[in-house]
């Protein structure tokens, strides 16, 4: 990996913010830029080129072909197509399958063998499928899941305790949407679990405040999208947060979408969980020592994703 290459699809919203945010912390040596509409990647590409002098990287940045995927280390997905009025999830879940049948292919074809890496919603039915339709190893095959539901968790719970959101503990597992959940039983703050620190300061906290957190986070995609049209810049810049885990080889654990390998029960399903990231992609995943009601929350997420995933025809 001494050239990092990266072959974006998808230069809208969400991929572009990961672009940008590439450019700005050094993600990668190579960035190439693909998208159904080639006249916007190659447009976004000056855009990005036009900032390379104020940036500290040299970074090789253009639009470019599905031939480019042969020696890239990571294909970040992040295309997509939009909700119509009046069309189910489940029929705008078919129409994204059916642009990932005219991405994954083609990567495919060109020798890629790298990690996938899928921001595209909902993701963790995108990364399952392609994972299907790859026929990777599960490992190189990873979703965003709950990161950016994590970082939201630790930005909310943070300013809530009034501690520095890097010292918050936490994770949102589940399903990226609405059967998500945190668990916290499993959330600290430093070391000290925060129930304890709940029931050490009765006057100042709350567990149905906590709850409060929990609801704003997984709503909060919703009320950005009502102010502003869409949600970009969070989800670029965990994109690039998970790029650098694999390039700088970190073991770092972040909440991805990752296959369950007979983890809490489960077997097959694409879910959010706090999983070890390295240059192989997840090494491994970590088990939580969940609670009664939060293990069978997670199961409840399972069911979710798996009851769409079955109603889906395009897999293969
Ligand atoms: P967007 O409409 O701005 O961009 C989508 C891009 O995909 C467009 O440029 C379009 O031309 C391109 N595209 C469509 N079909 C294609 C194909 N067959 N081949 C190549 N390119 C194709 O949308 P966006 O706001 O950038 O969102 C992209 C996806 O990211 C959506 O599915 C959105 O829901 C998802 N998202 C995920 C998270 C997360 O946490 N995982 C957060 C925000 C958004």
């Amino acid at each position: 990996m001494d050239q990092r290459k990266v072959v974006l699809v998808g230069t809208g919203m969400v991929g572009m913010s990961f672009a940008y945010a590439s450019l700005n912390q050094n993600a990668c040596d190579e960035l190439v830029l693909i998208d159904l509409n080639k006249e916007r990647a190659i447009g976004e590409a000056m855009d990005l080129n036009h900032g390379l002098a104020f940036s500290r990287t040299a970074m090789k940045i253009y639009a470019g072909e599905y031939s480019d995927c042969k020696d890239a280390d990571i294909v970040v997905i992040c295309a997509g197509v939009n909700q119509k009025e009046g069309e189910s999830r489940l029929e705008l879940l078919s129409r994204n399958a059916k642009v990932f049948e005219s991405i994954i292919h083609p990567v495919l074809e060109n020798g890629f063998c790298g990690i996938f890496l899928v921001a595209t919603n909902p993701v963790d039915i995108m990364t399952r499928i392609t994972y299907d339709m790859s026929g990777f190893e599960w490992n190189k095959v990873i979703g965003t899941g709950t990161t950016l539901d994590t970082a939201r968790l630790r930005y909310l719970a943070g300013d809530y305790f009034q501690i520095d959101a890097r010292n918050i503990h936490g994770y949102v597992i589940g399903e990226h949407g609405d059967s998500e959940f945190v668990p916290w039983s499993q959330a600290l703050i430093a070391t000290k679990p925060i129930y304890d620190v709940i029931k050490d300061n009765k006057d100042k906290f709350s567990l149905s405040e906590l709850e409060e957190i929990a609801t704003q986070v997984r709503t909060s995609a919703q009320q950005i999208i009502k102010a502003k049209g869409a949600t970009y810049y969070g989800i670029g810049m965990a994109i690039v947060r998970i790029v650098n885990a694999i390039f700088q080889n970190e073991n770092s654990v972040l909440t991805v979408s990752s296959k369950m390998n007979g983890e809490y029960g489960l077997n097959d399903v694409f879910i959010g969980n706090p999983c070890i990231i390295n240059r192989n992609g997840v090494r491994s995943l970590l088990e939580l020592s969940l609670q009664r009601d939060e293990f069978s929350k997670l199961r409840d997420s399972a069911t979710v994703l798996n009851e769409c995933y079955a109603q889906l025809d395009v897999k293969k």
